[in-house]
């Protein structure tokens, strides 16, 4: 992670509105993939029954090699990564930080390397899954390293 140089405060309202300008393509991108997801899943789950039944025909784990490359195909392009702040140039929100994603307000108790705090301008408790699945009870509006506002749809 980089440290940021300057945060919400030291940039003006123009600064801040180009960089929200800078972040949209990104954003819809990230938008577009998530809402591809329950697709993938589905073709993901058909290969692997068909997988399934070649196993039952020929003994050979060849039968599961189309959904082995499936599943990595999955990791390698299928899952989106959450877009890098036009500012500091972190990920806006892999990790919690300094900042509330949902608000912009400051966060305390950060907990096990960002995965979990709580903020003190909306009184939420948030949450990081582990691992890959970047499952978490929260929207990213702000950059959670710099504060900056990032997105009004929320990420
Ligand atoms: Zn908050
Ligand atoms: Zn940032």
């Amino acid at each position: 992670m980089l440290e940021p140089r300057r945060t919400v405060e030291d940039y003006s309202v123009t600064e801040l509105e180009a960089f929200k300008e800078a972040f949209r393509p990104a954003a819809e991108k990230y938008r577009g993939k998530m809402r591809r997801d329950p697709f993938i899943a589905l073709i993901l789950v058909g290969i692997g029954m068909i997988s399934l039944i070649l196993s039952k025909l020929i003994d050979s784990w060849v039968c599961w090699s189309p959904f082995l490359l499936a599943m990595a195909f999955l990791v390698m392009f299928g899952i989106p990564r959450i877009p890098k702040c036009p500012a500091c140039l972190n990920q806006v929100g892999f990790t919690l930080d300094k900042f509330c994603p949902e608000c912009g307000g400051l966060l305390r108790n950060l907990l096990f390397w960002g995965t979990s705090a709580e903020c003190s301008g909306c009184n939420r408790s948030l949450v990081v899954g582990s691992g890959k699945s970047q499952k978490r009870n929260f929207k990213i509006h702000h950059c959670t390293h710099c504060g900056i506002p990032v997105d009004d749809q929320g990420l």
